[in-house]
């Protein structure tokens, strides 16, 4: 299994959901070994690797920050790479925030559909996980465990009538994550709205980035799934993830857990080495098929 990067450059743009400032995505294709990484444009191409040690303020979205160089709301862009296997990209963008788009991560998708893979000619390194790795605060926890392939399961449990128990399981790859989670939007409950808004937070919400529950029911319904709030909670698990930095071989299990401990079990996992090896055998041959049957590949391989 080699490295990857995109076939060729695609863009979106929105506004943040948190901040409401306008942005625009571009896609790029990237050398051997560089990663997923953010280039602040508007700051003179200022780089923000995807990786754990560059997590700042995880409260209800994901941030990056090196040097007091802010990027906020990273979780569904780096979802839909991740999940689409793509090792190495610039991701150039000219605000604070990732758009919002329509609250899910298919816009994000139909970019990469647009894009395509190109195959490098280094082979993919994988971390994989060798003994396991919880966290936990109350009630809520997430672990990680010695695995082949790529699985996440993802309960939530929020005490409404629409939302309730829900629970995804699945083996990550682009067919998986493209029909089961790229669709599910972000929510929020419309109680929070005033004080978020007071803590400047959701200036750029509306209805058609989120859905909004209320006391009973769903203000802008319907429903893309039923079950389509943890769809999206394993598609933010999925997202924060990603800043493992490398494919990951493991199974995590995360339950009524949140950006914090998603990414407190990142922060952990690459902090303690005894815990994985990096690796580059292949992966599961499902991943393999699941990949080749979603986005379209060039058989060129670049000189890189
Ligand atoms: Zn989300």
């Amino acid at each position: 299994m080699f490295q990857t990067t995109i076939a060729k450059e695609s863009s979106v743009e929105g506004v943040g959901l948190h901040t409401g400032v306008h942005g625009r995505v571009r896609l790029l294709s990237a050398q051997t070994d560089t990663g997923i990484v953010f280039r602040r444009v508007d700051l003179d191409n200022f780089l923000i690797e995807a990786q754990g040690h560059n997590v700042a303020r995880v409260s209800y979205a994901t941030s990056l920050m090196k040097q007091g160089v802010l990027l906020s709301t990273t979780e569904h862009l780096l979802a839909a790479i991740y999940s689409c296997g793509i090792d190495n990209v610039y991701i150039d963008i000219d605000s604070i925030e990732v758009p919002i788009l329509d609250g899910s991560a298919e816009p994000f998708m139909q970019m990469l559909e647009h894009s395509g893979v190109r195959k490098l000619r280094r082979k993919r390194r994988y971390l994989k996980v060798l003994k396991p790795l919880e966290v936990s605060e109350g009630d809520r926890r997430i672990g990680v465990y010695p695995a082949d392939e790529f699985r996440v399961r993802c309960y939530v449990d929020f005490p409404h009538p629409v939302v309730g128990q829900q629970e995804v399981e699945m083996l990550v790859g682009p067919d998986t994550f493209r029909h089961l989670l790229a669709r599910a939007r972000t929510f929020c409950f419309d109680r929070d709205i005033e004080p978020l808004r007071a803590m400047g937070l959701i200036r750029g919400g509306s209805l058609e980035n989120a859905i909004v529950l209320t006391h009973d029911g769903i203000m802008n319904g319907p429903l893309r799934f039923p079950d389509e709030f943890g769809r999206h909670k394993a598609l933010d698990l999925i997202g924060d993830l990603a800043l493992i930095g490398l494919p990951l071989l493991a199974r995590v299990d995360a339950h009524k857990a949140g950006h914090s401990l998603h990414t407190q079990l990142v922060s952990r996992l690459l902090a303690d080495p005894s815990l994985w090896t990096i690796t580059t055998r292949e992966a599961a041959p499902a991943q393999h098929q699941a990949y080749a049957a979603v986005l379209p590949q060039t058989s060129a391989v670049p000189a890189d």
